[in-house]
């Protein structure tokens, strides 16, 4: 069972392309919800609105126990930045500070293509991947620094827009809102057997 964290944002998407796949989804928006899930997607969408839910569900300490337990995770632009150590760009108002589940050793920067670009699509070149995958990048982040146990699968404008680090993947781009599922089906491949009921 794969859960997709469905506080807000484009959380429908991912649970349809993993069940196309043949996967059981499950919308996770209670702690309960978490239990017995062999992964997480987390959805782009506002990340600063996200931790507040996750606050208001107590949902933190569910899924980093997730995590530790050997769940694996993949967070989609609002998503990643939920998963990274550092997070640049939090509202002043929060003191520039973002809370995050840390689980992935990368800093993250919001918002990294600014106002004038906030959207686009573009072609890119994933590890992996025999042909290139078509991205939608919305008000996207970048990883600015990646540590030295995180591999770079694609890289876009100088930064890297998707990674892995063992369990855990994330990418800058929207994955869920083009036809490709090359990158659920690998996400799939990276739970583990003994989690999948
Ligand atoms: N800009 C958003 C944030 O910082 C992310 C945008 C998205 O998920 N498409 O949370």
């Amino acid at each position: 069972m794969v859960g997709v964290l469905a506080l807000q944002g484009a959380f429908r998407e991912h649970r349809q392309r993993l069940e196309s796949l043949g996967a059981a989804g499950r919308e996770v928006r209670l702690p309960a919800d978490v239990d017995g899930l062999a992964g997480l997607v987390l959805p782009g969408g506002e990340s600063t609105t996200m931790t507040r839910l996750l606050d208001s569900f107590d949902l933190w300490e569910p899924i980093a126990a997730l995590h530790a337990r050997g769940g694996a995770l993949w967070g989609t632009c609002a998503g990643a930045i939920l998963l990274a150590a550092d997070v640049l760009g939090a509202p002043p108002q929060d003191g520039g500070h973002q809370r995050s589940f840390g689980v992935l050793d990368v800093t993250v920067q919001r918002n990294a293509f600014g106002r004038q670009v906030d959207s686009f699509t573009t072609p890119l070149d994933v590890r992996g991947l025999d042909a290139p995958f078509e991205a939608v990048f919305i008000r996207a982040p970048t990883f600015v620094r990646v540590g030295s146990d995180v591999d770079v699968l694609a890289d876009y404008a100088g930064h890297a827009v998707l990674v892995r680090q063992g369990r855990v993947l994330a990418s800058a781009f929207h994955p869920e809102l083009t036809g490709d599922a090359r990158l659920h089906r690998a996400f799939l491949e990276m739970l583990v057997p003994e989690l999948t009921r």
